[in-house]
């Protein structure tokens, strides 16, 4: 085997590099993996422009993956060559205070595959053998490298824990419109979901959502969603945009006793108008939730394999490891794509 693989490098902030570099070596209790598909993911757009993990560069970046493994360390038993697989990216010391509880995702030493540490904009990946998923026989390499951003929306889902028949509205229609899709799984009603793009919209409805709200034709979403809730409110809001006000808007479009989910990502030192009257008198709960890890990987597995959830309407293309910096750019352009892969095994553009 060659010793060298071509990955895209993001050198400095807004410089990317496609070039030769080594191949990882693996310890005895990792495997190399030969990387099929990676999709693109916001924190990708955040470490291009320096926003996130900037003193980390120089690094190759790239999270949501699959591919099959191409070596295995000494003390591997549980996988072997030629498996198709994904890993959970997450990794957690195992001993500080969050760990021993539980808590992994607050590990003190946190770090994440292709975030902290080298990614999948790559021919190859090392990754830990204990985190390595074997990819069902039906479920493809894009699929394969969706269970990444379906594991983060299970987990903020489970944090939730929506009941039979609650109501539930999401703000934001990137993987809003798969935590609608999840909110209907759950028999939650009525759900709604608020968002600025026809496209997406339209798909969280063929997914079962009750109702859409488009932001461009309604102006006050927040009235609007407790019109259809009997003035009320809904009993869960879920936030999958990142900005302050859609945060506010979430809050406010709850009844008492409500819960929002917190799920998009805002900037560090964002800060929204809460009042502390309505945790008190209006008995309003947060739940937060940063990434999908641990059991939230095989059951998103799971749903994908038996076709719970179909996440082929939000492909939309696959490119070359070339193209990945003209893709993060494309992204903000064009509000009709939705996941884009990258891959290194391919020369042109593929519409999916
Ligand atoms: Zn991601
Ligand atoms: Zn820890």
């Amino acid at each position: 085997m060659v010793n060298t693989m071509k990955a895209a490098v993001f050198e400095a902030i807004k410089v990317i590099k496609v070039k030769d570099v080594p191949i990882p070596e693996i310890c005895d209790d990792e495997v190399l993996v030969q990387v099929k598909n990676t999709g693109i993911c916001g924190t990708d757009w955040s470490i291009y422009n320096g926003w996130y993990s900037a003193e980390k560069l120089p690094m190759i970046p790239g999270h949501e993956f699959s591919g099959v493994i191409a070596k295995v360390g000494k003390n591997v038993n549980r996988v072997k060559e030629g498996d198709r697989v994904t890993a959970d990216i997450n990794m957690s010391c195992g001993h500080c205070y969050y760990c021993m509880r539980g808590d992994q995702l607050l590990c003190n030493d946190f770090t994440q595959l292709g975030i902290h540490t080298d990614g999948t904009f790559a021919e190859y990946v090392r990754a830990k053998a204990s985190l390595v998923h074997v990819l069902p026989d039906n479920l493809s390499f894009e699929e394969g490298a969706f269970i990444e951003p379906l594991s983060c929306c299970i987990h903020a889902a489970k944090a939730m824990n929506a009941r039979l028949g609650g109501s539930v509205a999401i703000v934001g229609c990137g993987l809003g419109v798969l935590h609608a899709r999840m909110a209907v799984l759950r028999a939650c009603a009525p759900v709604i979901i608020v968002g600025d793009n026809t496209k997406r919209l339209n798909i969280a409805k063929e997914m079962g959502a009750d109702y859409t709200i488009d932001i461009r034709e309604v102006s006050d979403p927040v009235e609007e969603v407790k019109k259809l809730t009997g003035g009320r409110g809904v009993d869960y809001a879920i936030e999958a945009v990142g900005t302050t006000k859609t945060y506010e808007q979430a809050f406010a479009m709850l009844r008492k006793g409500g819960v929002l989910s917190a799920f998009g990502i805002t900037g560090e030192m964002d800060t929204m108008q809460i009042r502390p009257f309505e945790f008190v008198l209006g008995e309003k709960k947060v739940t937060g939730s940063c990434a999908g890890i641990g059991d939230d990987w095989p059951d998103a597995i799971t749903l994908l394999a038996a076709g719970r959830i179909d996440p082929k309407p939000l492909f939309s293309m696959k490119v070359p490891l070339e193209d990945l910096e003209w893709a993060l750019h494309e992204l903000r352009k064009d509000p009709n794509l939705f996941k884009i892969f990258v891959s290194s095994e391919i020369s042109k553009r593929e519409i999916l």
